[in-house]
């Protein structure tokens, strides 16, 4: 080993021959190299691992280890990919050049050498392998990058469509060992999840097909089921003339930035102490709701809350239990709204009620989908009940109370500005009465809705008065005209207003819960009818009673009927029980299991009003009801009407078909019952035979039909 120093650069010259080395040594020392020498293949790798030169000069032809294996060895040891070798070969010896070039040199000189420019074109060798190591550097640098900021790269060859794959990108896009095999485009969308993927695989291949740029947005599923957002976009990369051959791509993981959308959105729409929407949220589902409205002619109402006297309470037990004071009412009125969702239209497309936060104690509400103003004003009822609930913050035991205005569209304004103003000042109002109530805009609305609580004040009173009696409106088998049985409709015999009809009442009864007590006085009276007729002596006359779907599956129905059938000594076969058909949209589940138990009870289940609702076939065969009653509707005009007749044929074809009996209700001619006799209806009902009567003349019809 033979060892010389200078600074500079530093060759590494390999020769056996001492002249030729020596020279060479000279020649590069001259050009501005350090230089290590060594005599064969082994110490030049030694030195090259201690001294890491930046070239080597290296000699084919040696005894033991040649130029070949030791240039394969150095390029085998680490640092070794990058150092410059130049392999030195005889002349012409073109066996030699292409053997060095399978070794990993990276060029050749034949001797001779020429002297003169062997140093420049060492020099030249030097710069080439500074290049090539800072691309590789930089190579790894941007994979480090890339790594780090969660990118992966992939590229498609246009003219095969075959895709190269960076690691991170496959990792990011959780792609198995399996899917790297052969990879195209399909491949990296393998692994998208959702209704969107078609949708994402066509605009990809679309852009590819018509090189195009692209950009796009996913979700895929990651093994342990959590989900990662994915962005992804191609480019193609340009080419000077001719078509473009690949196209270039990135795809990142944009799960945090998702999230930071999410949290952005949230601080811009919610408000961050009670979690309600804000006024930016708020005024944007108002123009929702008023265009929804508009379209579907339906009407919403809007109400402005504000608690009174809480800069008192606020002032008195200090900022933070007002907060929590804010906090509180903000649930309390949410849980008001949301209870009134039963009370939306089954299968309705309205949007969702809304509860806002104005800012301070100010609360508004959209209630999107009201029936009537008086609705609004059961919501208004309900809130202004559920903030007095006493509640303990910091150990103090406090309740309030609240200011309410209403504004319904359309009647009290068309655009949001004007709603907006009328409920305020009707809150205003409520304020100047004194506080702790409602107040409409419209004074007239403000007079129906008191009539409609006194309403049902009055039901309350009528409950324990017994004020209520039944009809019976007789049913015909129409084979043979014979009565055989009866539907019991409710009356409301009010002492100072006199007849009231259930249209009136039943839906007030809904709204506010007291149709479980008249369900049940209904259930009780009808039986107790039954009895009588029976120790009458007349039998088998079944008696229909309505129930009212509301809620059905919440009351204790079953306990009911059982009870009074027990009481009377019936069997369930005494009465039938009707129910209409929109109940079936509710709560489908519960309402399944209840009609399975009251037919466990032996009675029988009709679907009322069919033909209104959104029944569909598959809806009665998996609800197993009994009877159909076509709805009075398709029965009026019917002789006049084809399009009617085609329905009540199809509902009776339908209904045998599945071993339903069918009931025509609204019969108020002879020609009505004749078509329904030749479309071979079970039974029907209507004023041609008899209105809705008391007990006792129900009797005397019975009399009069025997034959
Ligand atoms: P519904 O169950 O469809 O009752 C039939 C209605 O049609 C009755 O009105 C009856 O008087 C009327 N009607 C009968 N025949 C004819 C006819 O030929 N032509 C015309 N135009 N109408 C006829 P009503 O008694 O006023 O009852 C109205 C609705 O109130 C009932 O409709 C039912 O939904 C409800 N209802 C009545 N009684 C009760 C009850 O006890 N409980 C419950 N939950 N609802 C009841
Ligand atoms: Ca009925
Ligand atoms: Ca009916």
């Amino acid at each position: 080993m033979v060892a010389t120093a200078t600074n500079g650069p530093l060759a590494l010259v390999v020769d056996d021959d001492n002249s030729s080395r020596l020279t060479m040594a000279a020649a590069l020392r001259k050009a501005g190299f350090t230089i290590k020498q060594a005599t064969n293949g082994e110490d030049a790798i030694t030195l090259f691992e201690e001294k890491q030169p930046d070239l080597i000069f290296l000699d084919v032809l040696m005894p033991g280890m040649d130029g070949f294996a030791t240039c394969r060895e150095i390029r085998r040891r680490s640092g070794g990919e990058y150092v410059q070798i130049l392999m030195v070969t005889g002349l012409d010896d073109t066996e030699s050049i292409k053997k060095a070039f399978l070794a990993g040199g990276n060029d050749f000189v034949s001797k001779p050498i020429n002297w003169e420019i062997f140093g420049h074109r060492a020099q030249y060798m030097l710069r080439s392998g500074k290049a090539l190591k800072e691309v590789h550097l930089s190579r790894s640098f941007l994979a480090k990058t890339q790594e780090v900021a969660k990118i992966g790269n992939w590229k498609v060859n246009l003219k095969t469509n075959l895709c190269t794959i960076s690691s991170e990108a496959a990792s990011l896009l959780s792609l198995q060992q399996k899917d790297l095999e052969e990879i195209t485009v399909e491949t990296l969308l393998n692994t998208i999840i959702g209704n969107e993927k078609q949708a994402i695989y066509s605009t990809v291949e679309s852009a590819i097909r018509k090189r195009n740029s692209f950009m796009v947005n996913f979700q895929i599923q990651l093994e342990d089921d959590s989900v990662r957002h994915i962005y992804m976009q191609g480019e193609v990369l340009p080419t000077e003339g001719g078509e473009p051959e690949l196209l270039f791509g990135v795809v990142q993981d944009s799960t945090q930035m998702k999230q930071a959308e999410e949290e952005i959105r949230y601080l811009a729409f919610y408000d961050s102490l009670t979690g309600l929407a804000n006024r930016t949220l708020f005024l944007d589902r108002l123009s929702q709701v008023l265009e929804h409205c508009k379209r579907k002619r339906r009407s919403f109402a809007l109400l402005f809350m504000d608690i009174d006297h809480f800069k008192q309470i606020n002032d008195t037990m200090g900022h933070h239990a007002g907060d929590i004071l804010l906090k509180n009412t903000a649930d309390t009125i949410q849980q008001c709204v949301r209870r009134s969702d039963s009370l939306a239209v089954p299968g309705s497309d309205a949007p969702e009620n809304l509860v806002a936060r104005h800012g301070g104690d100010e609360f508004v509400l959209i209630l999107s989908e009201i029936d009537s103003p008086e609705s609004s004003a059961v919501v208004a009822r309900r809130i202004l009940k559920a903030v007095q609930q006493k509640q303990i913050i910091n150990s103090q035991e406090i309740s309030i109370t609240a200011s309410i205005g209403i504004s319904v569209f359309p009647e009290d304004g068309t655009d949001a500005d004007t709603l907006y103003r009328h409920a305020d000042t009707a809150m205003y109002h409520a304020k100047k009465l004194g506080r702790n109530n409602y107040q409409f805009f419209k004074e007239s609305l403000n007079s129906s809705a008191v009539a409609r609580f006194t309403l049902e004040r009055d039901m309350k009173a009528a409950l324990l008065n017994n004020d209520f009696i039944l009809y019976f409106q007789p049913q015909l088998r129409i084979s043979d005209q014979k009565i055989i049985g009866a539907e019991a409709l409710i009356r409301w015999i009010h002492p100072e207003k006199g007849f009231i009809a259930p249209d009136q009442f039943i839906a007030i009864a809904e709204d506010c819960g007291l149709i479980v007590e008249i369900n049940k006085w209904v259930i009780e009276a009808a039986c107790l009818q039954s009895r009588k007729w029976r120790e009458q002596g007349i039998p088998d006359m079944r008696i229909a009673i309505n129930l009212s779907g509301y809620r059905l599956a919440e009351q204790n129905i079953i306990g009911i009927l059982k009870e009074n059938l027990e009481l009377n000594s019936l069997d369930g076969t005494a009465i039938e029980v009707e129910v209409t058909e929109n109940v079936l949209m509710r709560d489908t589940e519960s309402i399944t299991k209840t009609f399975g138990e009251i037919k466990g009870l032996g009675i029988r289940v009709a679907l009322d009003d069919f033909g209104t609702g959104y029944s569909s076939l598959s809806y009665l065969t998996s609800f197993h009801v009994d009877t159909l009653k076509i709805d009075r509707s398709f029965i009026m005009g019917c002789t006049d009407n084809k399009k009617n007749r085609v329905i009540i044929k199809a509902i009776i074809a339908m209904g045998h078909s599945l071993g339903m009996k069918i009931v025509a209700e609204g019969i108020e001619s002879n020609d009505h019952l004749q078509l329904l006799k030749e479309y071979d209806c079970d039974e029907c009902q209507g004023f041609y035979f008899s209105p809705p009567v008391p007990a006792l003349e129900f009797q005397k019809l019975i009399g009069d039909s025997k034959p």
